[in-house]
């Protein structure tokens, strides 16, 4: 999917600021954070949306959320606290059409969402 903004970064066309990386997965610092922590975690396959992900992408899956994990640590907002977020389609707010995990920490976050 060389039109798609999150597979270049997988290919390394585009370089973003990386803070994780397994074999499945990447996980880079967001261009326009929400928080003093903003991290988006990626799988490196091409799913769209949360709609298409299949039985076949559960490891994928399980791996994002152990990703979210061991980032929160590293980047120190896992005492304190943060969360995550997946947005699908217009109604959840998706701009970018390849799944992600938001990690967003380092503040307060209010509930519910808007
Ligand atoms: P969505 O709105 O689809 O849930 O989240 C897409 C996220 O991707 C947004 O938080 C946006 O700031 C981030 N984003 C968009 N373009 C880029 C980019 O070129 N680099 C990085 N690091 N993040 C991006
Ligand atoms: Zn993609």
């Amino acid at each position: 999917m060389t039109d798609c903004l999150f597979c270049r970064m997988v290919a390394k066309e585009i370089e973003p600021d990386v803070v994780y990386e397994t074999a499945r997965v990447l996980a880079f610092k967001d261009l326009n954070p929400q928080g003093p922590v903003h991290v988006l975690i990626i799988p490196k396959e091409h799913i769209s949306t949360i709609n298409e992900l299949k039985e076949a992408h559960v490891l994928i899956a399980g791996e994002m959320m152990l990703a979210a994990q061991v980032v929160a640590g590293q980047l120190g907002v896992a005492e304190e606290g943060f969360r995550l977020v997946m947005n699908c389609n217009p109604h959840g707010g998706q701009s970018v059409y390849h799944i992600h995990m938001h990690l967003i920490g380092g503040r307060q976050l209010d509930w519910p969402p808007g």
